[in-house]
């Protein structure tokens, strides 16, 4: 394997876990390897599939994240990419070299940008979807950021490693991101905002169940587990042309259930890309609510987006 691929294992310890045992990992030669001899190779596009077991959504096939790559690429997003950047050189705790997660990394997106404009921090991404995980670590040529396919629930990381976790569009437990940030250490939580895709949420109206759209009750459950920094609203709106509009119906959850084809998207000519930016610091008693077993899932429709 290219050594430059490599390279961003060597200190693993400092960050990885074994998932099934919880011992620290090693490199040892192209793979991660715990004391109980737990193995698990990297992957010749530079990742570690550190969940071997889990099950892929069925909603998340190599072509929407074709579709996902497309509209990300075309510049959709980058108002949003702005904020998240802004977010963390903002309020990320001061440190010479910063750990960032991206919890539900994706396409790597995100994570590519944060390394990018910050070239000494270490960024550990992760998705549970192998193929996304494939495709972001194919793509990133930094050859920096860890790669990682990881159980959400039972992140194998080790306790208060990192000083910023990132949660765009992704579903969140509340209490393995307060176990492995550090105290003081800052999410960036990135929800859609109540005006994102409305035209196409229009159009498809008569096959969803909600045509309206709030993101109150995950605002709210943010603000209950970390003290909120700030929250901003980052709303443009394109105009988008058709193959594009096409792209974005077929990626986007809110018509994973609707039949797109029986859909005129040819009445689409623009489309509104807005999401709400929240930053929140971890509280200094969130890991003895992790000792004592409280956690909380929290996935409520529309949560997992773009
Ligand atoms: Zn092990």
């Amino acid at each position: 394997m290219n050594p430059a691929r490599l390279a961003r294992f060597h200190d693993c310890p400092r960050y990885f876990i074994c998932p099934l045992c919880h011992a620290e990992l090693n490199l040892a030669g192209t793979s991660l390897r715990c004391p109980n001899r737990h193995t698990f190779d990297i992957a010749k596009q530079g990742y570690v599939n550190l969940a071997p077991a889990a099950k892929q959504s069925q909603f998340y096939s190599k072509e929407s994240f074709a579709n996902r790559g497309r509209i990300l690429n075309a510049g959709y997003y980058s108002h949003i990419a702005s904020a998240v950047l802004a977010a963390v050189r903002t309020h990320c705790p001061a440190n010479p070299r910063p750990a960032v997660l991206d919890a539900g990394c994706g396409e790597g997106f995100y994570a590519r940008a944060v390394q990018q404009a910050n070239p000494q921090a270490d960024v550990l991404a992760f998705d549970i979807s192998k193929d996304s995980v494939q495709q972001a670590a194919r793509e990133d040529t930094s050859l920096a950021v860890r790669w990682f396919v990881g159980n959400l629930a039972d992140l194998p990381l080790r306790d208060a490693a990192v000083d910023c976790i990132l949660d765009v569009f992704s579903p969140v437990h509340y209490g393995e991101f307060g176990r492995v940030l550090r105290p003081g250490g800052i999410v960036v939580k990135v929800v859609p905002g109540a005006r994102h895709d409305e035209q196409l949420r229009e159009l498809a109206s008569a096959h969803l169940r909600h045509t309206d759209y709030s993101n109150e009750q995950m605002v709210d459950q943010f603000a209950r587990h970390f003290d909120v920094l700030d929250t901003r609203l980052v709303s443009q709106t394109f105009a988008m042309p058709p193959d594009d509009v096409r792209a974005f119906a077929h990626m986007t959850p809110l018509l994973f259930n609707v039949d797109i084809d029986a859909l005129d998207l040819g009445q689409i000519h623009e489309l509104t890309v807005e999401a709400q930016v929240l930053v929140g610091r971890n509280r200094a008693d969130s890991t003895c609510a992790q000792q004592h077993g409280v956690a909380h899932v929290v996935a409520h429709e529309g949560e997992v987006e773009a």
